[in-house]
């Protein structure tokens, strides 16, 4: 566990080392500091268990680039740190530790200035008074309601040969979280995004179709599509782009560019599973800051993401279909 309470105040020991390490100290210069300032803290029972209460003692690892953490003087268990063993284990197998943690301090920054003025609370998911078998990265709790989100930022959704069973932990973790009541927002880093702008077209890994979602603005890429794209226009739509679903079924996916701070919401059309992944035909995308993004709309009930009415983008759209059909009858003319 990363952080105990002290003097009624939350104490994060990572935090500590984190600060000592990047003013240049050695591991050994930033574990005596630590020593000093807080053993007789740690001895006289002034730290105690977030969740539980207990009295935990700090544990300070000489090796660098392991934690520092605090455990409970008894061993035993709670759901504290019960939840940190499995979000650690987790992070070590299907993460990429520096990525997540330079992404973990820019998110937990953006989402407290945004969401502290609402009174809403932002805490780390391994806080959360339950047992849980997936952790979020983070737990968003509304003020006067038992609305909670979860949201997490995946750094490695492929896992190469594992990516089977990584797709399978994904759709159980999304399980979890529906069980558990929680509204899910899950952000990939953007190093996974593939997309040809030539073609239009892109590949998803199974793992990621896992963390697409489907709002608003999808539904209403749905009836724009049904509505407008019909009989001979759809089947130039279907031998053109390998669309092969009788169904529209419009989705968005999330991409974080964490060093530019940039969100990339892109809208899709799935047009054919394979065994490893999707293909999909872009609709639209758009990028926004990712302080933007991480707003809160007015009904409390989503992030703004991307907020604006796409009506333009799919006139254009449907523009563009008619006139590429047009040109291909014309060059059979020819
Ligand atoms: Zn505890």
């Amino acid at each position: 566990m990363e952080s105990a309470n002290l003097h009624h105040s939350v104490f994060n020991i990572e935090e500590k080392r984190r600060e000592l390490e990047q003013q240049g100290l050695t591991r050994v210069e930033v574990k005596r500091r630590v020593e000093d300032r807080y053993r007789m803290f740690s001895k006289k029972g002034a730290f105690t268990c977030l969740c539980c209460g207990k009295t935990v003692n700090m544990n300070l690892t000489k090796d660098a680039g392991r934690p520092f953490y605090f455990r409970h003087n008894d061993e035993s268990e709670c759901s504290y740190s019960q939840n940190t063993k499995t979000y650690e284990k987790q992070l070590s197998k299907l993460e990429d530790p520096s990525k997540k943690d330079i992404g973990l301090t820019i998110f937990r920054e953006i989402l407290e200035g945004e969401l502290k003025p609402y009174g809403i609370t932002i805490d780390r998911g391994y806080h959360y008074k339950k047992k849980l078998s997936f952790i979020p990265d983070f737990i968003i709790q509304f003020p006067h309601s038992d609305k909670r989100w979860a949201v997490d930022y995946f750094t490695a959704i492929g896992q190469g040969a594992n990516s089977r069973s990584y797709a399978r932990h994904l759709s159980q973790r999304m399980k979890t979280y529906e069980e558990e009541g929680f509204k899910v927002f899950s952000f990939v880093d953007s190093s996974w995004l593939s997309f040809l702008e030539e073609t239009n077209k892109g590949t998803l890994l199974n793992a990621e179709t896992h963390v697409t979602s489907k709002n608003h603005e999808d539904d209403l890429w749905d009836t724009f599509f049904n509505e407008n794209i019909q009989g001979e226009l759809l089947d130039f739509f279907k031998i053109e782009t390998g669309f092969d679903s009788g169904e529209c079924d419009t989705r968005n996916i999330a991409y974080v560019d964490i060093n530019n701070r940039h969100c990339t919401i892109l809208r899709f059309l799935p047009i054919s599973k394979h065994e490893r992944n999707i293909t999909f035909y872009k609709l639209s995308s758009s990028v926004v800051p990712l302080t933007k993004a991480l707003k809160v709309n007015a009904e409390q009930d989503q992030f703004i993401l991307s907020e604006e009415n796409e009506e333009e983008k799919r006139n254009n759209f449907l523009e563009e279909i008619i006139e590429r059909k047009n040109n291909s009858l014309q060059s059979r003319k020819c």
